[in-house]
């Protein structure tokens, strides 16, 4: 019997050959139309699991009903990450026990890119592809963190798709080693999350350029009078020498 890395390292290797074949290229791709909304969203209780890595004021707004605000540029990359993850899953369906499984509990909700046995997938499509685990965004680990804790599945998989060449594809596999240092990393920040106050703001983010919640954001605002009361001192002080 074929197992969970045997399925995966199939699956991988049809798309590759797929794509190869019939010179599929992200240009040749037809992207989803991406635009910024400006109607305010419903107000939400959970925390959705791709969001977690967000800054927690980020996330508070969002579930406030604040609507994001994207550059042109983070539209134009979701949009083409979309099409690459929607080309990944239609040709690699057959492999797959499960496909956009949806997990919730009372704080968080995702949905799995797709599942086989014991194990979830998740798509990514970058323009570098990871190295080594090291190089992986900070924001992905607590997104898989929130599938670990919400499917209770044993292992889980990265899956990364360079955007330039879609036949080069790195797999990443998280096993029971990492599990519970995830969920806990999830479980930290979903606490700091439900414990931000948007009345008293006082998180400031190292993530605020490019922020899609910079235009509802109170700590940015703060942050930014702190830094000029600073520039004020220092000025101050270099005139009084
Ligand atoms: S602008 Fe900065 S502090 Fe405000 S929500 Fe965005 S990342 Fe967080």
């Amino acid at each position: 019997m074929k197992n969970t890395d045997m399925i995966i390292g199939e699956a991988v290797e049809f798309f590759k050959k797929y794509v190869m074949e019939r010179n599929i290229t992200l240009d040749r791709l037809k992207l989803p139309e991406r635009k910024n909304s400006t109607r305010p969203r419903k107000k939400k209780t959970q925390i959705n699991a791709s969001s977690l890595g967000r800054c927690p004021v980020a996330i508070r707004l969002e579930m406030e009903g604040h609507t994001p605000q994207f550059e042109e540029f983070v539209l134009k990359r979701m949009a083409e990450g979309t099409a690459i993850h929607d080309l990944f899953q239609s040709i690699t369906e057959r492999y797959w026990d499960g496909i956009e499984e949806r997990y919730t509990d009372s704080q968080l909700v995702g949905h799995i890119d797709g599942r086989v046995g014991n194990a979830f997938i998740e798509i990514k499509s970058t323009s570098t592809l990871p190295q080594k685990p090291e190089d992986i965004f900070p924001k992905y680990w607590y997104q898989v963190g929130a599938y670990f804790r919400l499917t209770g599945l044993d292992s889980g998989y990265f899956i990364f798709i360079d955007k330039a060449d879609l036949s080069n594809i790195r797999v990443f596999r998280m096993g029971h080693n990492v599990k519970d240092q995830l969920i806990q990393l999830a479980n930290k920040k979903v606490e700091e999350v439900f414990s931000t106050n948007l009345t008293d703001v006082s998180f400031v983010g190292n993530h605020c350029n490019g922020c899609p919640m910079r235009h509802a954001c109170l700590a940015l605002e703060k942050h930014k009078e702190n830094s000029i009361g600073q520039l004020d001192k220092w000025i101050n002080s270099e005139q009084n020498l």
